[in-house]
């Protein structure tokens, strides 16, 4: 009997078994992950910071750069048309990849940072008054807090924090009481960096829109490892970066509802965003290309477009239910490892795992584990005020991706034992 061909990366099995991922064939896709670090091959446990790319990115990038490269929306000449296909292509693979209703509301920026703030800087002056409030929560990652202070102090607002509790989720029934009709705008991560939790988003979203109140996402750490569609979780602005979704760095998204876009003024100026410009009066172009002012990251856009073409060729599915196995057999190794604090364990949880080995210095544990080749990340992982309510100054914190194994863990696991012995 015929089957359907398998994604590449997914063992076919036999039909009533669930494929699974065939991460060997994936991580040859990876010419990085083949290195070593000194004598040790390279465990690389740093996701949640930024995500190593398949060959396919790389090759697209180059393919641009080789055959297609000029200033886009400009020239009348072949080459420019085909750079500006390509750019608009990967800005309607956006679109797709997310379920956004309309190409006009994906806007290409530099990253989650900058997408969050283009709405602080233009929703603020749009709708924030002196004594209006801003909601966001205790697990916000940096970029997605000081904006919104830098808002509220130049707007005479202010900034509402909503708590976690003791394994680092949201408190739900504080957040709404915050809610109120002095209320402009709630920006909350849809999974925190430094603990991985997933955050309830439809929730989040209904009870803001219940006393009408916007909603953004800050979506860098979902958007590999969640399926998004924005129009079912209904939110009005959703960020996210390339560069932690296998694509490179320097290229990222906002999706905004096409009516607040259009209401709100432009964050920076300058060539492409304008439709006639005089001395007396410049009137603006429509949306998106309002708030892409000067030549983007157009190669970086193409390249975002070849990750989300090489991440649904995976298989959001597979790599899910994946990484969710990962996570619970990195969990169970962890905690078999004396005086480990585990910090966030939230029940909806992505692939990170945030702890302290007994009272050792995470920079300390870090430098044990390069010397057996594994990469994490340790200290306050951009997000101060949540190291803060739970009493360290920062974490050691290990982040997976589509392309980890059992055995990587298995390394870290021997690592953090090590650890133990030489810190002690
Ligand atoms: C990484 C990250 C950001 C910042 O993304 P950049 O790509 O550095 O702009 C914001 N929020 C969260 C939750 C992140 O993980």
């Amino acid at each position: 009997m015929d089957s359907a061909p398998s994604p590449p990366g997914v063992a076919a099995g036999d039909a009533s078994a669930p494929r699974r991922l065939d991460v060997e064939r994936l991580r040859a896709e990876f010419p990085i992950l083949r290195q070593r670090v000194g004598e040790k091959p390279l465990v690389y446990l740093d996701n949640a910071s930024t995500t190593q790319k398949p060959r396919a990115v790389i090759d697209a990038i180059a393919r641009f750069y080789s055959d297609d490269y000029a200033n886009i929306h400009r020239g009348v000449y072949a080459l420019s048309e085909r750079a500006t296909q390509a750019y608009e292509e990967a800005r309607a693979k956006v679109r797709r990849f997310i379920n956004a209703g309309d190409d006009r509301e994906i806007i290409v920026v530099r990253g989650t940072t900058e997408a969050i703030n283009l709405v602080a800087h233009s929703f603020g002056r749009l709708r924030v008054e002196p004594g209006d409030e801003i909601v966001i929560s205790a697990m916000e990652h940096h970029s997605n807090l000081v904006p919104w202070q830098i808002a509220c102090a130049e707007r005479g607002a202010v900034l509402r924090v909503a708590p976690v509790n003791d394994d680092g989720e949201l408190r739900l029934d504080m957040y709404e009481r915050l809610l109120t009709p002095r209320t402009r705008l709630v920006a909350i991560a849809h999974v925190s960096n430094a603990l991985g939790t997933i955050n309830p988003v439809r929730e989040i979203v209904a009870r803001a829109h219940g006393a009408n109140i916007p909603v953004l996402l800050d979506g860098a750490q979902a958007v590999a490892h969640l399926r998004v569609d924005v129009q079912a979780i209904d939110c009005d602005f959703y960020a996210f970066s390339g560069h932690k979704l296998y694509g490179p760095s320097g290229i990222g998204v906002l999706y905004g509802k096409a009516a607040l876009l259009d209401a709100m003024p432009p964050y920076q100026s300058g060539g492409d965003m304008i439709r006639t410009v005089a001395f007396d009066k410049t009137s603006y172009n429509r949306i998106p290309y309002k708030f892409e002012a000067g030549t983007p990251h157009i190669a970086g856009a193409v390249g975002l477009g070849a990750a989300i073409d090489y991440f649904q060729s995976v298989g959001i599915e597979y790599i899910a239910a994946y990484e969710q196995e990962l996570l619970a057999y990195a969990t169970a190794r962890l905690s078999e490892i004396p005086r480990l604090r585990r910090i966030g364990s939230a029940r909806q949880k992505a692939c990170v795992l945030s702890f302290v080995l007994d009272n050792i210095h995470p920079h300390d544990v870090a430098t044990v584990l390069d010397n057996e080749g594994v990469a994490v990340r340790a200290g306050h992982h951009c997000a101060q005020p949540l190291m803060e309510r739970f009493g360290v100054a920062g974490t050691v914190r290990a982040s997976m991706a589509l392309y980890n194994t059992r055995e990587e863990i298995d390394v870290l696991a021997r690592g953090l034992r090590r650890a133990l012995e030489v810190l002690r």
